[in-house]
């Protein structure tokens, strides 16, 4: 497996640890998901680089649920976690770890905190507690509460933990400065109370730990040496080391970067749940959604979404990323590995008239120009064809060289034909186009070396196999979807055209078989991927990965609400 490319700051940052010696030289790293959702583009950029590092200094990498918020996780989401982290090629070996398993230690050093004097019951409810906060530049108040005794905090916080006081009634907060320049230093909540079922942990607690004090201790637990996390934690950061100092723990070091956003994309749980449950996709795994799961039902590669986040990198400034970028790593890819195959998306039949009726001829194909190895396959050939319905006009317009009555076309790897005349049904669309084919000409080659400026694809009629084929385009009309003026909702940038499917499509006889999973490059037409969940042998649905050429001017210049088109 490839590694990440040593090309971001915050190899800069270890390689300067490295040489100091702080770490005794390891490298220790760690993904730590909410169990809220499915894992996103987001998160699978921290996932490689995460594991990319680890991996690049020889070092481990850990894959640790943040299981500290009991009301919204699922297991659900702990087992597509695990799949998707496994799949990016994150290789946390035997090191998954649960936050919610340290509880009991966290326990005890919040305890330690009380007991010097470091940490005090709060009885202020949680608006009380904001309005005392202050503002920046302005002081905070101290809570009434703020002047316990130890003994008498003591006693409060176990008698917390043995479920005393209902929700809400009471908190654990840390006493630093209630006047401190930094808002997060403002004497902060360590410990809410909070009577739920956790997923793992049943009723055992009713005091859940908040993220700023538990994170750092996880981190120290599993004796992280680099916490990477994005941005909006860098002023969290002070907090993150004032409890390990005060604890005088293990202490890793907190590393930020700017979140990974992609253009016409959302990136927030929360909204693409919203789409799940509101029907606007059929699951998190629909392979329009920015889901790990979706891409890979789409038919991505693992390897692409790291050559894409090795080409994008990662920075402190934030920025939007171009589709079309994650697009072409994967179409590279790809390109080199696909078997290509003949498909006809929307047939529209063709008649050889002075072609022998009854007779089969198979035509050698490449199966992939990009690799010799792959060689070459028959495909059938007869009188009755079926070709794109989009590759024959009437009426054509200037330059249009492929089939039009009275030009010759080139039929791929099989005859040049001429289209003679056309039937019609009693609405006036073409039911059937009747050529002639040049029987000089098999293998596409005009022997007096005529010029035949277009090739199109075909399949035999008879041969064909019928299958279902989804067609998908961008989620989001919008590049920045999200960002919509008061009155407006993100889901009104939804792309209505975002899936197409077609019932009938044909293709060519030996992809009757297409094992679900597998990937094929439809001449023409893209890179297909044969659903693992619908497609079986015998009746395939395939799934149009990307498209052979970039098609994102086409999208952009589309308006959307409340944004300029
Ligand atoms: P969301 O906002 O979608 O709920 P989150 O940050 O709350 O995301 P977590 O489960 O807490 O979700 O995230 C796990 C890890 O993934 C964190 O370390 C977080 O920093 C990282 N992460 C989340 N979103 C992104 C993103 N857009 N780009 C890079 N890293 C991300
Ligand atoms: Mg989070």
């Amino acid at each position: 497996m490839e590694t990440t490319a040593k090309t971001n700051f915050i190899y800069e940052l270890i390689d300067k640890d490295n040489a100091s010696g702080r770490f005794e030289g390891r490298v220790h790293t760690r993904f730590p998901p909410e169990p809220n959702g499915y894992l996103h583009i987001g998160h699978a950029t921290s996932i490689i680089l995460n594991s990319g590092i680890a991996r690049a200094y020889k070092g481990k990498f850990n894959l640790r649920f943040d299981d500290t918020n009991p009301s919204k996780e699922e297991q659900e989401y702990v087992d597509s976690i695990v799949e998707d982290v496994k799949w990016l090629g994150g290789d946390f070996e035997d090191r998954l770890f649960f936050a919610s398993d340290y509880f009991p230690q966290m326990y005890d050093w919040a305890m330690q905190l009380v007991k010097a004097g470091k940490a005090y019951v709060c009885d202020l409810t949680a608006d009380e507690v904001r309005a005392h906060r202050g503002a920046p530049g302005e002081p905070g108040k101290d809570s009434p509460f703020r002047g316990r005794s130890v003994e008498e905090n003591a006693d409060l916080f176990e008698r917390m933990r043995k479920g005393e006081f209902p929700d809400g009634s009471r908190t654990l907060r840390a006493k630093i400065d209630m006047a401190h320049p930094n808002l997060n230093m403002r004497d902060p909540v360590m410990y809410r109370i909070l009577h739920a079922e956790h997923h793992r942990q049943g009723d055992k607690w009713c005091i859940y730990p908040m993220y700023d004090w538990a994170h750092g201790l996880e981190d120290s637990i599993e004796k992280i040496t680099h916490s990477i996390c994005t941005l909006e934690f860098e002023d969290h950061r002070p907090l993150y080391d004032w409890f390990l100092d005060q604890l005088g723990i293990y202490h890793p070091q907190q590393i930020e970067f700017a979140r990974r956003t992609l253009g016409n994309t959302i990136t927030s749980k929360r909204k693409l749940l919203e789409l799940v449950k509101d029907g606007h996709v059929e699951g998190w795994d629909d392979p329009r959604m920015p889901t790990v799961s979706g891409y890979r039902r789409r038919g991505y590669t693992a390897a692409s979404l790291r050559a894409f986040c090795d080409e994008v990198g990662i920075s402190r400034v934030p920025g939007v990323s171009d589709i079309w970028v994650l697009e072409n790593s994967l179409r590279n890819e790809l390109n080199k590995t696909s078997p290509r195959r003949l498909a006809v998306l929307k047939p529209v039949k063709v008649v050889l008239t002075n072609y022998p009726e009854g007779q089969t001829e198979e035509m050698d194909l490449l199966n992939n120009p990009e690799d010799e190895a792959a060689g070459t396959r028959k495909v059938p050939f007869c009188r009755e064809l079926y070709i794109e319905a989009d590759d024959f006009k009437e009426v054509p317009p200037k330059k249009f060289f492929r089939m039009t009555p009275g030009q010759e076309v080139r039929l791929r790897a099989a005859y040049i034909v001429k289209c003679e005349s056309v039937v019609k049904d009693a609405a006036g669309n073409v039911t059937e186009v009747r050529c002639t084919y040049d029987p000089a000409t098999r293998g596409g080659d005009a022997p007096d070396g005529r010029k035949i400026k277009g090739t199109i694809h075909w399949v035999s009629a008879k041969h064909a196999v019928p299958a279902k084929v989804r067609l998908y385009d961008a989620l989001f009309t919008a590049r920045s979807p999200e960002a919509v003026p008061e009155g407006h909702d993100y889901k009104e940038n939804l792309n209505q055209a975002s899936l197409e499917v077609l019932e009938r499509a044909m293709l060519e006889p030996s992809l009757a078989a297409a094992a679900p999973g597998s990937r094929y490059q439809f001449e023409r037409l893209g890179y297909f991927f044969a659903d693992p969940k619908d497609s079986k042998p015998g009746a395939p649905v395939f799934n149009r990965t990307v498209t052979l050429k970039d098609t994102w001017a086409k999208i952009e210049q589309k308006g959307a609400p409340g944004q300029p088109a």
